[in-house]
C-alpha cells in the first residue's frame, strides 16, 4: 500500500485542487397508486482534473433497498436488526429500466460487483482535461417503504431523496464511489439543476432550488392564507390525530425547480401539509431569505412556531460562519426512521419530536447543515465530524446564545431530579463524551462512519467535535474563531474541503499552532486533564501559577484569579506552557480556577481549583446525592441509595449502597453496600473498588479493582458466614480505531477468604484467564482460556491444593425463520488438573475435596471457587438451592453430577432456540467424557427439553440420559433431574468495552 502512494505522488497530479462540474436536467413523474417514480435524466459533466477518464462510477443509490445482500441492509443488520431481510417484498424498492448513454451513444456499463447501487460507465472514447460529455438515462424507481431508511414513502407521505443516478465524486484521491449507508453520509460533486416534477394536482411538494412555475407559486400562496386560518384551528382543538390522506385529484400538475451551486436534489410531497411561509433578512448582505415550514395537521401544535427556529436558525449560522447564498430554506415534517433529521441543500426533514424544544434543536441543526454538508461539501463518510461535529457545535452556540439560562439536559434526563441540575445543553455533548472516554469506550474522531460504533457515531463525532470546536472558541475568543470560521466559509464555499484544509485556514488566520486540537483531539483518543501545583507570589508585581499536564493533550489552559469581590483576571496559558504569570498581586488572590466555566473537556476536573487559605490548597465539602449524578469540582459528592438483597441464609438483608459513580466516572471508585442480615441479625454485604488507566496506545484499557463479598451460609448456624477478598487487574487490550468485530482480554483475579468449616482455615488462589471475543451479527464466538491455581486449608495442619487449566469455547449462530431470530449455541468445555496435593497428614484414603472437582453440569456455589456469582444457597448439597447451577466448567444440562471428578473432563453441547413463540422455549443435547473407575473413560450423554430466558434465567428438563457404564433410570428421581440456572452478577470486571463491536 505504502508503496502504491509513494510511486503515485511523484507525479504529482493529484496534488493541484479541482472539482468536477454536473449539470442535470431530470424529468420525473409520481405514480402514487403504486409508489413509482417515472424519470428520465441528462447531466453534463465537465472534467476539470487533469487525467483523461475511461470510466465514470455514478451510484443508483434506490438499489441499496433491493435485498438483503446491499451494503445498508449489512449495516441495518448489525445496528438495527435483519430490518431488510425480514421487510415485506412490497417494502422494498429499487432502481431499474437504466439505459446509459454517453452522448447519445450506446456505451458498456455494469453494476459494480460489490455493490448494486453503484454502476460503472465504460466510455467510448476517454474523456480528456477539460472536455465535457452528455450523460443520459431513463429510470424507474420503486419506492421503499420509509420505515427502512430514508428515501421512502409512509402511505402517501412520500420523501424522495437520493433518488437519480448521480456521478460519485472524483477528486484529488481519485474515486469517491461509496453505497449507501444509514450511518454514513454524502459526497457528491457540485452543480446545476433542473427538475420537472409532476404529481397530482392537489400535492403539497417541497424541493431543493427555486420554484418557476408561476401557478404552483400561487397554490402555494393560497395554501398559507388557508393554513394560517387552519393553524388557529388547530390550536384551539384537540390534536388531530386522523392520518388519512385525502384523495388524489385527478388532473396533473408538472411544476419546475432550479438551482445551482448545489450538490444534491430532493423532494417531499404530501397532500394533507400546511403551509408557513416568512423571510428572515441576512447579517451582513441584508438579503432577504424565504423560510418555509410545511407540515401535517397532526402536529400542528409542534409545528406553530417553526418559522421561528427556521429563521433563527439561519441568521445565527449567517453571523457566525457567512450568510446564506441561496433564496429558500424549507423545513418539512417527514416521517422518516433515520435519526431526528436529515439534510439536504436548502430543504430538511425533521422526524418525530416530542417536544418544542426538542423540535428547534432538530430544525437549528438540520438548517445549520446548509453549511456544514450542503455550502462546505466535506467527505461525510469519511470525515463526517468535519460537517456534523462543526455543525454541533453551532448548534450548542445557538441554545446557548438564545437561552443561556438553560437546563436542556437536566429536563430531558429525569426532569432535572438526582441532583443533575443546572446542566445545560452543551453540557449534555460535555458529559456523553467524558462519560465515554472515562469508560475507554471513545474512538478517534477521524474514523471512517462505517467503522464508529453506533453510539460512538452519535456522541463522539457529534457531540467530542462540538465540545473541543467549543474550547478552541472559548481559548480564541468568539470574535477571532469567527473570523477564522467566516475565511474558512469564503473560501472553500461550494467546494470540497479536507481537514488539512480547515485546519491550515485556522492557523493561517489565528497565527497560532492548532495541532494540539487537529492532531491529539481529532486524530487520537488523547484526553485531555490540566492541573494547578502552585501559586507564588512574584518578586516585583503580580503572581506565578503552577500548571502541570497530567493528561496526554498539551492545550491552551484558562486560568481564572478571584479575590474577594469575585473574578480578577482571566488568562490563557498557551499549550505546553508550565507556569502562567498574573497581574494580580499575591496578597489580593483568594482563588485560583482553571475553566471556569466548564468549556474545556477534562476527564477530571477535580484538581482544577486551587483555594489560598485551605488545607492542601483544596476545599472539598462533603455531599451527600440521592442515587445518582454529576460530579462538580468544588465539591466531593457521595451518592447514596437504599438496599435490598436476598438469600437463603440471610434472609432477607436491607442496608445502604454509597458509592461515587457519578457523571462522569472518575478514575477510582467505589461502591459499598453493608446491609444487615434479617435472618441471622448479623452484617453482610458487597464492596467494590477500581482504579482505571486509559492507555493511548495497544490497551483500551487497565483496571485495578478489589471485590469484597460477605454473607452467610448455614441456615442454623448464624456465626456461620464467609469474608472474600478478591483482587483483580483487568485488561482490555485492542486500539480503538475502528468498531471491530474481534477484541481479547487479560483477567487475573485472586481470592482471599476463610473457610466456613475452620476458624484457623484459609480459601486463597489465583487465575490466570484470557478471553477472546468475535462478534458479528450472524456470529458470536467466545472462547477463554484459563490457568488457576486454589489452595484450602491451614498452613502446617490440613491443607489440599489444585493447579488446573481449562478452556472453553462457545459459539453461536443466529438465524431467522421468517421474522423470528433464533440461535443455536454450541458450547464446548475441557478442563484438566495438572497436580492435585493433599497434605500428607491427611490419613489415606486420600479423598480429594469436591469442591475441587471438575463438574459435569456447571458450577454449584461450593464450587464457585473464586467467588464470581451470585447464589442463593451457597452451601446446599440438598434441595431446590444445590440444583442452582453456574454455566462454567461442563455444560451438562441436567442435576445429576454423575461423571464430575478431580482429573479431567470434557463435554459439548447444542443448545438450540425452538422457532415458536415466544423465544424462551429450546431444546438441548449434551455429550461428556471423564475418567471412569478402572483406568477408562466413560461418556455420558443428555438430551432434553428448556426454559430459558437470556443469559439470566434457564430451567432445564432431561428427557434421556445415560452413560457408557450403568444403565440409569432417569425417572426413578426425576425432580433431581432438573437443573436450573440463575445468574446476577452486576459487575461486570471487563467493563463495557465489548459495546465498541457492535
Ligand atoms: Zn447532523
Amino acid at each position: 500500500m505504502k508503496k502504491f502512494l509513494f510511486l503515485l505522488l511523484p507525479f504529482g497530479a493529484f496534488s493541484q485542487y479541482f472539482q468536477q462540474d454536473v449539470s442535470y436536467q431530470i424529468e420525473v413523474k409520481l405514480d402514487d397508486k403504486k409508489h413509482i417514480l417515472h424519470g428520465y435524466e441528462n447531466l453534463t459533466y465537465k472534467n476539470n482534473s487533469a487525467q483523461i477518464l475511461d470510466v465514470i462510477y455514478m451510484h443508483v443509490w434506490p438499489n441499496a433497498y433491493k435485498n438483503k445482500h446491499t451494503a445498508l441492509a449489512q449495516q441495518l443488520k448489525r445496528n438495527e436488526g435483519d430490518k431488510i431481510a425480514k421487510a415485506d417484498p412490497q417494502d422494498l424498492g429499487y432502481i431499474d429500466s437504466l439505459d446509459f448513454k454517453v452522448n447519445g451513444q450506446a456505451i458498456k456499463w455494469a453494476y459494480s460487483e460489490a455493490h448494486q447501487d453503484i454502476v460503472v460507465l465504460q466510455l467510448n472514447e476517454g474523456l480528456k482535461p477539460g472536455a465535457s460529455i452528455s450523460i443520459s438515462t431513463p429510470f424507474k424507481v420503486q419506492i421503499p417503504s420509509g420505515s427502512l431508511s430514508r428515501l421512502g414513502h409512509i402511505g402517501q407521505s412520500y420523501q424522495i431523496t437520493q433518488w437519480y443516478p448521480k456521478p460519485a465524486v472524483y477528486d484529488q484521491n481519485g474515486w469517491n464511489a461509496m453505497p449507501y449507508l444509514n450511518q454514513g453520509e454524502f459526497y457528491s460533486e457540485f452543480g446545476n439543476f433542473d427538475v420537472k416534477i409532476t404529481v397530482p394536482a392537489n400535492y403539497v411538494v417541497g424541493a431543493t432550488g427555486e420554484l418557476q412555475t408561476a401557478s404552483e407559486i400561487a397554490f402555494l400562496t393560497d395554501k398559507v392564507n388557508e393554513s394560517k386560518k387552519k393553524l388557529e384551528k388547530l390550536l384551539n382543538a384537540e390534536t388531530d390525530r386522523s392520518k388519512n390522506f385525502p384523495e388524489s385529484a385527478s388532473q396533473w400538475k408538472t411544476i419546475q425547480y432550479k438551482q445551482d451551486r448545489v450538490h444534491d436534489f430532493a423532494w417531499f410531497a404530501d397532500k394533507r401539509f400546511l403551509v408557513l411561509k416568512g423571510e428572515v433578512v441576512l447579517p451582513h448582505s441584508k438579503d432577504t431569505v424565504t423560510t418555509w415550514a410545511m407540515f401535517t395537521p397532526q402536529n400542528a401544535k409542534l409545528w406553530a412556531n417553526a418559522l421561528e427556529y427556521l429563521h433563527d436558525g439561519t441568521y445565527y449560522y449567517s453571523l457566525w460562519n457567512g450568510d446564506y447564498p441561496y433564496k429558500h430554506v424549507t423545513a418539512i415534517d417527514g416521517t422518516i426512521s433515520a435519526g431526528g433529521g436529515m439534510e439536504y441543500p436548502m430543504i430538511t426533514v425533521i422526524g418525530n419530536s416530542s417536544s418544542k424544544e426538542e423540535l428547534e434543536v432538530v430544525i437549528v441543526h438540520e438548517v445549520g447543515h446548509n453549511w456544514f454538508y450542503g455550502i462546505l461539501g466535506s467527505n461525510e463518510r469519511v470525515h463526517g465530524w468535519m460537517d456534523e461535529g462543526l455543525n454541533t457545535l453551532n448548534e450548542m452556540r445557538y441554545v446557548q446564545t438564545k437561552y443561556p439560562d438553560n437546563t436542556r439536559f437536566s429536563d430531558m434526563v429525569a426532569g432535572g431530579r438526582f441532583h443533575l441540575n443546572d446542566l445545560d445543553h452543551h453540557d449534555s455533548g460535555d458529559i456523553m463524551y467524558r462519560t465515554l472516554a472515562s469508560f475507554g469506550l471513545d474512538q478517534p474522531l477521524e474514523t471512517h462512519s462505517d467503522d464508529f460504533s453506533s453510539f460512538n457515531y452519535g456522541a463522539i463525532m457529534y457531540q467530542k467535535t462540538g465540545v473541543i470546536f467549543f474550547y478552541l472558541m472559548d481559548y480564541l475568543g468568539a470574535e477571532k474563531f469567527d473570523a477564522a470560521m467566516s475565511a474558512y466559509y469564503q473560501q472553500w464555499k461550494f467546494k470540497h474541503p479536507q481537514p488539512a484544509d480547515l485546519q491550515k485556514t485556522l492557523e493561517t488566520q489565528t497565527g497560532k499552532d492548532l495541532s494540539w486540537l487537529f492532531k491529539d483531539l481529532i486524530q487520537t483518543t488523547k484526553h485531555i486533564d490540566y492541573k494547578i501545583t502552585s501559586v507564588k507570589p512574584m518578586l516585583k508585581k503580580g503572581s506565578e501559577v503552577k500548571l502541570k499536564n497530567p493528561g496526554q493533550v498539551n492545550g491552551p489552559i484558562e486560568v481564572n484569579v478571584y479575590g474577594e469581590k469575585g473574578l480578577l483576571e482571566t488568562r490563557w496559558a498557551e499549550p505546553g506552557a508550565k507556569q502562567l504569570y498574573v497581574n494580580t498581586p499575591y496578597s489580593e488572590i483568594t482563588k485560583v480556577e482553571i475553566d471556569r466555566a466548564n468549556d474545556i473537556p477534562e476527564l477530571n476536573r477535580q484538581n482544577n481549583l486551587w483555594v489560598k487559605d485551605q488545607l492542601f490548597h483544596k476545599v472539598e465539602p462533603l455531599r451527600m446525592e440521592f442515587l445518582f449524578g454529576d460530579h462538580e469540582k468544588d465539591k466531593r459528592t457521595i451518592f447514596w441509595t437504599p438496599m435490598l438483597g436476598g438469600n437463603a441464609y440471610d434472609g432477607l438483608m436491607a442496608g445502604v449502597t454509597v458509592h461515587n459513580i457519578g457523571l462522569a466516572p472518575k478514575k477510582f471508585t467505589y461502591l459499598v453496600s453493608p446491609m444487615l442480615s434479617t435472618s441471622r441479625l448479623r452484617p453482610a454485604g458487597i464492596a467494590e473498588f477500581s482504579y482505571q488507566i486509559l492507555p493511548t496506545k495497544a490497551i483500551e484499557l487497565m483496571r485495578f479493582g478489589l471485590s469484597v463479598k460477605s454473607f452467610g451460609t448455614d441456615r442454623v448456624n448464624k456465626n456461620d458466614y464467609f469474608i472474600a477478598f478478591s483482587p483483580y487487574l483487568a485488561i482490555n487490550f485492542g486500539e480503538r480505531k475502528a468498531r471491530h468485530a474481534f477484541h481479547h482480554d487479560l483477567l487475573i483475579q485472586g481470592i482471599y477468604k476463610n473457610n466456613i468449616e475452620n476458624i484457623f482455615s484459609k480459601d486463597r488462589g489465583i487465575f490466570v484467564q484470557h478471553t477472546i471475543n468475535y462478534r458479528k451479527p450472524a456470529y458470536q464466538l467466545n472462547w477463554t482460556n484459563r490457568f488457576e491455581y486454589f489452595k484450602t486449608g491451614s498452613d502446617n495442619f490440613f491443607n489440599e491444593s489444585v493447579s488446573r487449566i481449562w478452556t472453553n469455547l462457545n459459539q453461536n449462530f443466529n438465524y431467522s425463520i421468517g421474522k423470528m431470530d433464533r440461535s443455536i449455541t454450541l458450547n464446548i468445555f475441557g478442563g484438566y488438573t495438572l497436580k492435585h496435593v493433599i497434605s500428607p497428614n491427611i490419613m489415606p484414603p486420600y479423598v480429594p475435596s469436591d469442591r475441587l472437582f471438575w463438574s459435569m453440569n456447571g458450577l454449584n456455589g461450593q464450587q464457585d471457587l473464586f467467588m464470581e456469582d451470585y447464589n442463593f444457597g451457597r452451601s446446599d448439597v440438598s434441595g431446590i438451592w444445590s440444583q442452582q447451577r453456574m454455566d462454567r466448567h461442563g455444560q451438562f444440562h441436567t442435576g445429576f453430577s454423575d461423571g464430575s471428578n478431580i482429573n479431567w473432563l470434557t463435554t459439548a453441547s447444542v443448545y438450540a432456540q425452538l422457532p415458536i413463540k415466544p423465544n424462551f422455549f429450546g431444546v438441548f443435547a449434551d455429550f461428556g467424557a471423564a475418567p471412569g473407575v478402572f483406568q477408562t473413560v466413560d461418556t455420558y450423554y443428555n438430551a432434553g427439553v428448556a426454559l430459558r430466558l437470556g443469559k439470566v434465567f434457564g430451567i432445564y428438563f432431561p428427557l434421556v440420559y445415560g452413560n457408557s457404564q450403568t444403565y440409569i433410570d432417569l425417572y426413578s428421581n426425576y425432580a433431581q433431574s432438573i437443573r436450573f440456572s440463575l445468574r446476577i452478577n452486576p459487575v461486570n470486571r471487563l467493563g463495557l468495552h465489548a459495546l465498541l463491536n457492535s
